[in-house]
């Protein structure tokens, strides 16, 4: 873990693009990133896009949009560039044919000729099919036919794939940055493909490859590639050594909020959240689902949120900024056990977030909002200021737009069963005073001075100003709620405060 001067840490984020990114996925780009920052490392983005048949449009481009939106900049990428390009695996192929050969050579692989029909009918022959040391023989392999009959397949250019040659019974060993020391079996493994019939890789050539070639000296990766270390440990043992071989971290998973299980896409759908960092269409169905940024998350509070997903400092502190994160992230806080997700929390960071964010800043994430509510802003520094008075009623972006929306037109529902029951004439007549007042400017526009002026003229007409209060907040926003009228009155200004009443007084006589 030292970053010694003749080893820098490099660390990488390998994701296949098929589909939107899963919070799981920002949170192990987030701890990659931190680890490389902490060490003065690098953080380096790799497309895995060997797999061709699941490859999806536009899937890469919302990647790099989604590390931009969380600030999570790679140093290396297939925008950013770098010196161990390419960084799209598709097209590093003709770089992995070689070390394919080199197994086959030295006996860790071998070929096969098997086709995709005789497979199926293995399949069918043998329960839980697998293609591994106990069937491996059966089947049509340069391990199982003589010599010269691969010879002659090979010149005949016979399609054919590399499989491992997985040891029969060999114990392998590897220690985990997260989970200490972790074992397998070789006999529980399968001889998975690793170069596919037109020579593309597969994942798992390709990772070890590339990691190699991209001088990768750490990797956090989700806790469900587990299973694929012993297959990526073996292909490191010949081909380049395990000395060479990164420290990988497997990261636990993301639960459901009841701890049953994986958090999916499913599960967001079905429980009314996000689970995609940002909003994602899938091109073939055209559906499209809900992020956390479209759903009004801040980026900072949405990777404070994952970084609290599975880490913490030891402290009972849970706001942090990413510069903070990197100076405290520590992998001994990192916890081995899944992490539960909690929505409420999660809109508490982000309520958090925007209580200490700059409302100058907070304006031009809010501006689109009001854009789709077709709510116009003719002035900028009026927005900057509402969004002060309101912030704090705001756990989302989106709350911005039910919450000061009266701010900048008249409300149209307006909550009329909540005056009634304790309506009278006298009121009536003390909201006349006020709405005259108002019209003719007898009050400046200046909180302070329209509250004196509103409690004055209750006293003198023998009324509670406590009585008045909720009346008049429904007159101005249409229901209980907002920040304090005055304040309201101050900034939408009497004139328009008038016109409010009038139109409420109005309502009230016809009932
Ligand atoms: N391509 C794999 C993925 O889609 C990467 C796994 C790894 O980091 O090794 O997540």
């Amino acid at each position: 873990m030292e970053n010694s001067a003749d080893q820098m840490v490099r660390v990488r984020f390998a994701p296949s693009p098929t589909g939107g990114l899963h919070l799981g996925g920002v949170r192990t780009v987030l701890f990659n990133y931190l680890f490389a920052k902490k060490y003065n490392g690098q953080f380096i983005l790799r497309i895995e896009d060997t797999d061709q048949s699941r490859f999806v449009p536009g899937a890469e481009q919302y990647i790099l949009d989604t590390l931009a939106w969380c600030g999570l900049t790679p140093d290396e990428s297939p925008i950013h560039g770098g010196a161990y390009g390419p960084y799209r695996q598709s097209e590093r192929k003709p770089m992995y044919k070689q070390y394919a050969s080199q197994l086959i050579e030295q006996g860790n692989a071998y070929y096969a000729f098997d086709t995709a029909d005789e497979l199926d009918a293995k399949r069918k022959e043998i329960p839980n099919f697998q293609y591994n040391r106990a069937t491996r023989m059966g089947l049509k392999n340069s391990l199982s036919l003589p010599a010269a009959e691969v010879t002659r397949l090979l010149n005949e250019n016979t399609p054919h794939v590399v499989r491992i040659n997985m040891p029969d019974s060999e114990e392998l060993v590897f220690e985990d940055l997260i989970r200490g020391e972790v074992k397998f079996d070789t006999s529980m493994v399968d001889d998975k493909v690793l170069l596919k019939a037109d020579e593309m890789p597969t994942y798992h050539l390709a990772v070890v490859v590339d990691d190699f070639l991209m001088k990768i000296t750490h990797a956090f990766r989700g806790e469900e590639w587990l299973p694929s270390a012993p297959v990526h440990i073996l292909v490191w043992k010949n081909l380049f050594g395990l000395d060479q071989m990164p420290q990988w971290g497997h990261l636990p998973l993301i639960l459901k909020p009841d701890g049953n299980g994986k958090l999916s896409k499913r599960d967001g759908d079905r429980l009314g959240f996000p689970v995609f960092a940002m909003d994602w269409t899938d091109p073939n169905t055209k559906e499209t689902t809900i992020g956390f940024k479209e759903r009004g998350f801040l980026p900072a509070a949405f990777v404070n949120l994952l970084a609290m997903l599975g880490w913490n400092d030891g402290t009972d502190q849970e706001l942090f900024s990413l510069p903070t994160l990197i100076e405290k992230f520590s992998l001994d806080r990192v916890h081995k056990g899944g992490a539960k997700f909690d929505y409420e929390k999660a809109k508490w960071f982000n309520q958090e977030w925007i209580k200490q964010s700059d409302n100058t800043y907070l304006a031009t994430l809010v501006a689109p909002y009001f854009d789709t509510a077709k709510i116009e802003i003719h002035e900028p520094s009026y927005l900057v200021k509402v969004i002060g008075l309101v912030k704090e009623r705001c756990q989302l972006l989106t709350d911005f737009i039910p919450q000061s929306s009266f701010f900048f037109a008249a409300p149209t529902e307006i909550d009329t069963a909540s005056i009634l029951p304790k309506w009278d004439a006298n009121k009536a007549a003390f909201f006349t005073t006020v709405m005259d007042a108002y019209t003719n400017d007898a009050v400046p526009n200046d909180a302070t001075q329209l509250e004196s002026h509103f409690k004055t003229l209750a006293a003198e007409q023998g009324l509670k100003p406590g009585d008045l209060m909720l009346p008049f907040r429904i007159m101005l926003v249409g229901g209980k709620f907002g920040p304090g009228v005055f304040d309201i009155v101050a900034n939408i200004e009497t004139k328009d405060a008038a016109k409010r009443i009038q139109y409420c007084l109005d309502l009230l006589s016809k009932n």
